[in-house]
């Protein structure tokens, strides 16, 4: 396995992104730990097609690739030491996650680079970056094609 894999959990740095969707009860929010090396954005195909939710990830696995491969590549090209990808599935949509150890001021490197950004951008239904106490942490919401499920969200009293 080319990948560390990390700790699974239904929560993770990712909860800021769609708190208004459930997650998914069947495949819990994976993680791996990548080197810094040009190798790792095939390590993150790999990675998403393994460990993709197989129920509500399948028509979006290509499109989740890409986003991961590039989301990944632009951590390496940027010098990060420190990266870890994750995927969590809110059965609508996938959370892909890359936490690096940048600081949030990460311009485009090159024209390739402006090119990832903005196909990132392009593939994604919403994305952002914020900060983490070490770095950054960049998000990608993909659309699965399966109808979102509105998170249960108690009643006061
Ligand atoms: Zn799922």
């Amino acid at each position: 396995m080319p990948y560390q894999l990390g700790k699974t959990s239904t929560r993770g740095k990712d909860d800021v992104v769609g708190p208004f969707l459930a997650t998914c009860e069947l495949t819990p929010r994976r993680t791996c730990r990548l080197p810094p090396t040009l190798l790792s954005p095939g390590d993150a195909r790999t990675f998403v097609e393994a460990e993709l939710c197989p129920e509500h990830g399948r028509a979006a696995v290509n499109a989740v690739q890409l986003v991961a491969s590039e989301m990944v590549t632009h951590a390496v090209v940027h010098g990060s030491q420190e990266i870890e990808l994750a995927l969590a599935c809110r059965v609508g949509e996938i959370v892909v996650t890359v936490t690096d150890d940048q600081v949030l001021d990460s311009a485009p490197v090159d024209a390739t680079d402006v090119l990832r950004l903005a196909l990132v951008a392009k593939i994604g239904r919403a994305t952002g970056v914020e900060p983490t106490p070490d770095g950054e942490v960049w998000w990608c919401t993909v659309p699965t094609g399966v109808a979102p499920v509105p998170r249960q969200i108690p009643r006061p009293d």
